[in-house]
């Protein structure tokens, strides 16, 4: 494998206090500097993308007084993808009184994430869920509420405590609004300018230090610089480098593949989640596929027929002859395990030619006996506007006929590296959020993103980010600068060389391909053959892309193929990066199967003697650099997950 990568020095140092775990915050936090508020004023801070990590953030640091300039590609910051969460956000308040606490979300996340991730942060992130709840709420985010009044939970997959507090199917939606409103209020105020329909195309590094980002503006084309003293990306994702997932159409890796370009870390590139419970896909002009909440799974149950090829209706397929596999095979944790363990669970059934529906890519999600048990109108307010999401999609009404699910691509669990202040590698370039690779290790638990990036936005950032600002007054940098020359220079040469080309494939196409290749040999599961022959053909087909891509149109006006194309070159990218990633970790674990690496009864089997560290993927060029990171586990044994 030394062809495809070299190995660097170890990281040593993720700036996590040392001590009782309970205590690091409250140590890191004192022992940060702080900037007093008359000097915040004369700082100033850019934060790319307005979804629930950045719009958190740039309201808050606004609120504190700094001078903030907040970007988004929508119309609105209120479109940030983050408004599609249906499900819930988890929080250790234990209301339900059923043995919930701070450690037990530490643990069940820790385990959740089998074992990839960091106790500091997970720890961290347990106690900060606790607030989230409480800023939410004194916001107006109408959270479902009991008879009595109180804030109602329900129940996500990996833990068996009823954690997750909800809007109905809409929790993204109405948590989205309330830090919407928080920004909204700081841009009267004047602390937080914002720049909707800009796309950050490039991060400026002045002396070694995150100083700006060049962006376009999206309805002119003008480029635009803008500078500042430091810089914070919360630009989501990059789940849609597999072209079809569940992600809004405009995810993609840009910003933070910019900056890994620039000197950024990339960390586990290759651990993408892929949720079990969403809408088969129909057709091959589809362009984007619908998650049906894990919510779902409270009370919906999965099952096949016991028979392959079995074509009878659902409801004419006797009881017995029905196999409710997770129930079977999980006992202890049934319908409720966790995703990756749900998504493979669910291929196996279907490659043992007992999927149901169209191609047989399918499992049921059935709610007859919650219907029967807590009657119609129950399970309608309870789920009500995704019944009838599932029913405008599939003409189906899931309270006569079980729905048809299968896994798709979801959330990645890579990101870029930070350390425990979420500093990435480039001084005062800051990540949060999806963005960031930071807490969730190899599989996220449901309902833990909006935490995390709430977490980051609302709590962590605007603490860690003062001891950095507090080096401040920092030089001040113009536009003349030779680096923001630079930066600005490379963005514009990519744009022309994009419409130049004037090939005869559309973006959209190799976009397609790029994901079909990903899918096969680098989704849910991976071998080493697969990897290697994925490779290939990215390399062959980025080559393809800057000869024959055709973007129409020019720079000056709105232009989605450009804007298109230059998210897919980064793609090409990160793909090869992830499937490096992929293939030198020769374990499984979490969202990452390698089929040579299982147990005897076909579960991801760790191997924690070679690979429990975070890689952390250095930018050259050509053949990346591997720098570990080791994972070292004082508070949670380390061991084979179960949920049997
Ligand atoms: C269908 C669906 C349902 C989900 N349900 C849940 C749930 O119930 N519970 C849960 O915990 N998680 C859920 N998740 C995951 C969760 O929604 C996301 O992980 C989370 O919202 C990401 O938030 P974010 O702020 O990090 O990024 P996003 O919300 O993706 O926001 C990214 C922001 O960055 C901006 N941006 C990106 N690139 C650029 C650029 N180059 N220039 C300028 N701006 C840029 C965008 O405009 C946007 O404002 C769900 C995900 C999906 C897809």
């Amino acid at each position: 494998m030394s062809e495809l990568f070299t190995e660097g020095a170890p990281i040593e140092d993720t700036r996590a206090p040392a001590g009782p775990i309970e205590e690091r915050w409250d140590k890191r936090r004192f022992g940060g500097k702080l900037v007093n508020p008359a000097n915040r004023r004369k700082l100033s801070v850019i934060v790319v993308g307005t979804g629930l990590a950045g719009g958190s953030a740039a309201a808050t640091l606004g609120e504190l007084g700094y001078q903030v300039k907040s970007f988004c590609y929508q119309d609105s910051p209120r479109r940030a993808h983050s408004i599609a969460a249906q499900g819930g956000i988890n929080a250790a308040k234990n209301y339900r009184n059923d043995g919930d606490s701070i450690q037990r979300l530490f643990y069940d996340t820790v385990k959740g994430g089998d074992y990839r991730s960091r106790e500091s942060n997970v720890y961290r992130l347990a106690q900060v869920s606790v607030e989230i709840i409480d800023q939410c709420v004194a916001q107006g985010v109408p959270f479902a509420r009991d008879y009595g009044g109180l804030l109602d939970t329900r129940s996500f997959g990996g833990v068996q405590v009823s954690r997750t507090f909800y809007a109905r199917g809409q929790t993204g939606q109405q948590l989205l609004l309330g830090a919407y409103q928080a920004l909204e209020r700081q841009i009267a105020a004047g602390t937080v300018t914002m720049f909707s329909r800009h796309e950050m195309l490039e991060l400026i590094v002045v002396d070694g230090v995150a100083r700006g980002i060049v962006a376009r503006d999206m309805v002119t084309g003008e480029i635009e610089t803008h500078l500042a003293d430091a810089v914070v990306l919360a630009s989501g994702g990059y789940g849609n480098v597999f072209f079809l997932s569940t992600n809004a159409k405009g995810c993609n890796v840009t910003a933070t593949w910019r900056a890994h370009r620039k000197g950024a870390l990339f960390a586990n590139p290759c651990y993408t989640q892929i949720h079990p419970t969403c809408i088969p896909q129909s057709g091959e002009h589809q362009s984007k596929l619908t998650l049906m909440s894990e919510s779902l799974r409270n009370d919906g149950r999965v099952w096949v027929p016991v028979k392959k090829g079995d074509t009878r209706r659902p409801a004419d397929i006797p009881e017995g002859e029905r196999d409710y596999y997770l129930e079977r095979i999980y006992p202890s944790f049934g319908n409720l395990v966790p995703r990756d363990i749900a998504s493979r669970a669910a291929k196996n059934v279907c490659d043992e030619g007992r999927g149901v529906g169209p191609g047989g890519l399918g499992v049921y999600l059935d709610f007859a006996d919650a219907i029967a048990r807590l009657g119609r109108d129950a399970v309608a307010a309870k789920y009500g506007n995704l019944f009838e999401m599932y029913e405008r999609i599939t003409g189906e009404d899931p309270f006569e006929v079980p729905m048809r699910i299968y896994p798709a691509v979801h959330y990645t669990m890579g990101g870029l590296w930070v350390d425990y202040d979420l500093q990435s590698t480039i001084p005062g370039l800051f990540v949060v959020g999806e963005a960031n690779f930071s807490d969730h290790g190899a599989n996220r638990l449901g309902a833990s993103a909006l935490m995390q990036g709430l977490a980051d936005g609302y709590f962590v950032l605007p603490n860690t980010i003062s001891d950095y600002l507090a080096k401040g007054p920092f030089e001040k940098i113009g536009e003349d600068h030779e680096a923001v020359a630079e930066a600005r220079a490379a963005v514009e040469g990519r744009i022309e060389k994009l419409l130049s080309i004037d090939g005869d494939r559309t973006p959209d196409s190799f976009h397609r391909e790029l994901g079909a290749v990903m899918w096969e040999y680098c989704g849910m599961e991976r071998t080493d053959a697969g990897l290697r022959k994925a490779l290939d053909r990215i390399r062959e087909l980025r080559e393809e892309f800057w000869t024959r891509v055709k973007v129409p149109g020019e720079n000056e006006e709105l232009n989605q193929n450009l804007e298109k194309a230059g998210r897919i070159a980064d793609f090409f990218e990160l793909a090869e990066l992830m499937c490096i990633d992929a293939l030198h970790r020769e374990e499984s674990c979490g969202g990452h199967f390698r089929a040579e690496s299982q147990t005897p009864d076909g579960e991801a089997l760790r191997d924690d003697e070679r690979f429990a560290y975070v890689a952390a993927w250095e930018y050259t060029g050509h053949a990346p650099v591997l720098h570990k990171e080791n994972l070292e586990y004082e508070y949670v044994k380390m061991t084979q997950r179960s949920y049997k």
